[in-house]
C-alpha cells in the first residue's frame, strides 16, 4: 500500500488548523499511520528542504519551518502522493483552487499551511527523515 508523508506547518498549528485538516485527510479515506507534534530543528529542516538550498527563499523557510511545532504524519492509502497533493493545492495559495487546502487556508506562499511529498523518492526519504520505525502503528 502506497504511502506518504505529510505536515501541518507552524501557521496550521498556530492558526488551529490541525483539526480541520485532518478531518479532510479522514474524510477522504487516508489512513494515519504515524503522527506527532514536534518541533523541526535546524538541521533536519535543512535536510528536508535540501533541494532549494541554493533558492533565495531557503533561509526564510527554513526559519518559518522552525518558528513552531509542527504536525508530521505518514498516511496511507491508493494513490495516496498524488491524491495528497491534490487536496493540497498549489504551492502558491494565489493559484491553489478553492476546496483545495491551501485554498480554502492560506493566502501566501511562504506560509501555505501544508507539506506534502512530491513523488515516490520524496515520500519514502521523508517518512525515513521524521520517523522511526517504531512509531507506526497499524
Ligand atoms: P511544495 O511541495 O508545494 O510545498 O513546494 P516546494 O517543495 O517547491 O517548496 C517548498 C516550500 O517552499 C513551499 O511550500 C513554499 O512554502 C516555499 N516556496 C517554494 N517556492 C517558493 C518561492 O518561489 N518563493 C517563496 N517565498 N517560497 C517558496
Amino acid at each position: 500500500m502506497e504511502r506518504t508523508f505529510a505536515m501541518i506547518k507552524p501557521d496550521g498549528v498556530r492558526r488551529g488548523l490541525t483539526g480541520k485538516i485532518i478531518q479532510r485527510l479522514e474524510d477522504k479515506g487516508f489512513k494515519i499511520v504515524a503522527l506527532k507534534k514536534m518541533r523541526i530543528s535546524f538541521d533536519l529542516a535543512e535536510e528536508h528542504y535540501g533541494e532549494h538550498k541554493e533558492k533565495p527563499f531557503f533561509k526564510p523557510l527554513v526559519e518559518f519551518i522552525t518558528s513552531g511545532p509542527v504536525v508530521a504524519m505518514v498516511l496511507e492509502g491508493p494513490g495516496v502522493i498524488a491524491e495528497l497533493r491534490k487536496m493540497m493545492g498549489a504551492t502558491n495559495p494565489a493559484d491553489a483552487l478553492p476546496g483545495t487546502i491551501r485554498g480554502d487556508f492560506a493566502t501566501t506562499i511562504d506560509e501555505n499551511v501544508i507539506h506534502g511529498s512530491a513523488n515516490e523518492a520524496d515520500a519514502e526519504r521523508e517518512i525515513a527523515l521524521f520517523f522511526r520505525p517504531e512509531e507506526f502503528v497499524s
